[in-house]
């Protein structure tokens, strides 16, 4: 009899917390315009994807005008949209935190349009943070720096007098780099 009851309390406990978890698929209507600092950017022919944790979970692409649609089901971790396609190069375009509605439309701006604080450090689209963010140099050649640390390992770092060393072989749009979040942006 207890086992019954034990059995009758989880699915009264667990029956209405699944319902709440959201499981339908929803569908973001997006548009990549220019940014009138840098129009070099064909709109037209860009693969735009989502990732949820780290994990691509749909992709698409533009049309003749820079627009896009993905569907996916969102969760409780960001979505973070990317686009590739510019050059050769990857970049984040934004990272949002909760999607909640069906059919939301989002624009994108290519370069994005980056946000700054009051002493001109420019945000991670993703961590929302300034401290690990560097200009990107397009610089030949990109100067990696091996550094050994106390415990004798070996990294290599692309970051050099305050700034991430591309290097010239894909000159892309983007103008930032999060050391943090491993996005270029
Ligand atoms: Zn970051």
């Amino acid at each position: 009899m207890r086992t019954v009851n034990l059995i009758l309390v989880t699915l009264i406990v667990t029956g209405p917390l699944s319902l709440k978890l959201p499981s339908n698929p929803i569908t973001v209507k997006g548009h990549v315009i220019n940014n009138y600092k840098d129009s070099r950017v064909y709109v037209a022919g860009l693969s735009m994807f989502v990732k949820v944790s780290g994990r691509i979970v749909s992709q698409s692409t533009t049309d003749s005008n820079g627009d896009f649609s993905l569907r996916f089901t969102p969760t409780d971790k960001s979505s973070d949209f990317y686009c590739a396609g510019v050059g050769t190069d990857t970049l984040l375009l934004d990272s949002i935190e909760r999607i909640e509605k069906d059919n939301v439309e989002l624009t994108f701006h290519i370069p994005n349009a980056v946000k700054k604080d009051a002493f001109g450090k420019v945000y991670c689209p993703k961590c929302k943070r300034t401290n690990k963010v560097y200009p990107i140099c397009y610089c030949d050649p990109p100067i990696t720096v091996r550094r050994i640390s106390s415990t004798g390992d070996t990294t290599y770092s692309r970051i050099y007098k305050g700034e991430y060393q591309a290097g010239t072989d894909v000159v892309g749009a983007a103008k930032y780099y999060c050391d943090r979040d491993k996005v270029q942006f």
